[in-house]
């Protein structure tokens, strides 16, 4: 107890939640300890030598995309990006996937490329995918504003999506893309939850 009397607050664990809440409060002006049962701060998002000396990977998460629009880098809040020198590097390729007949599909940045790969397979499915992203692409700001716009404080997502001269706002569309190869919608699964649309911050 004596070890933490100079501290106003003690957040258990060092995992990236708890960083920014106790960089929140620091800010705020409160005293934070920050203790973790690893050595080793971050939680799933750090980036230790687990595999070899020299050579650091990251523990768990890799895709950092949702937080972008999250008003700690959007808006810079703590200044990790103006002040603290975090710099995120965005791979190209994006990914690549491997399926178990030895097949490849790569995600590229330029969407054009992506669907080149994707045409190896299917043609329509990669028009598919092209329009997909691009009606995800006219209203994904909305999703970054949902996300941040708590219940009661301001408009609801149905509300904001409402007004989106999009397709992706009538029903009819949403049975509009189809993907024939299993390969393309192994691919799309596999892009989404790689996040390759990178989020308006
Ligand atoms: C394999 C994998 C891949 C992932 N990939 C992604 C990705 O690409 N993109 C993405 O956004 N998210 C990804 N995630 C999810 C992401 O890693 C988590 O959402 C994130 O790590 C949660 O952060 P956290 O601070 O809540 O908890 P954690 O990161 O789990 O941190 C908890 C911390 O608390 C410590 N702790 C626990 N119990 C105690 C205790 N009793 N006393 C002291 N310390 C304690 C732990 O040692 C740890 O450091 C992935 C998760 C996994 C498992």
């Amino acid at each position: 107890m004596s070890a933490d009397a100079d501290a106003d607050v003690v957040v258990a664990g060092a995992g990236h939640n708890s960083l920014i809440a106790a960089a929140y409060l620091t800010r705020a002006g409160h005293r934070c300890r920050v203790l973790d049962a690893r050595a080793v701060p971050g939680g799933g998002v750090a980036s230790e030598e687990l595999l070899l000396p020299g050579h650091r990977v990251d523990t768990c998460s890799t895709g950092h995309t949702l937080i972008q629009t999250n008003p700690l880098l959007a808006r810079d809040e703590l200044g990790l990006l103006a002040d603290h020198g975090l710099e995120y590097i965005e791979p190209d390729p994006v990914g690549h996937v491997v399926f178990p007949d030895g097949e490849s599909l790569t995600m590229w940045l330029d969407i054009e490329r992506t669907c080149d790969e994707i045409a190896r397979f299917s043609r329509a499915d990669a028009d598919s995918y092209r329009r997909l992203i691009a009606e995800y692409d006219a209203v994904k700001d909305v999703f970054a504003r949902q996300r941040f716009t708590p219940i009661g404080f301001g408009p609801s997502f149905a509300e904001m999506i409402a007004v989106r001269p999009s397709r992706t706002s009538s029903p009819e569309s949403a049975g509009s893309f189809s993907l024939s190869s299993p390969l393309s919608r192994a691919y799309l699964l596999s892009a989404l939850v790689s996040a390759d649309r990178k989020p308006d911050r």
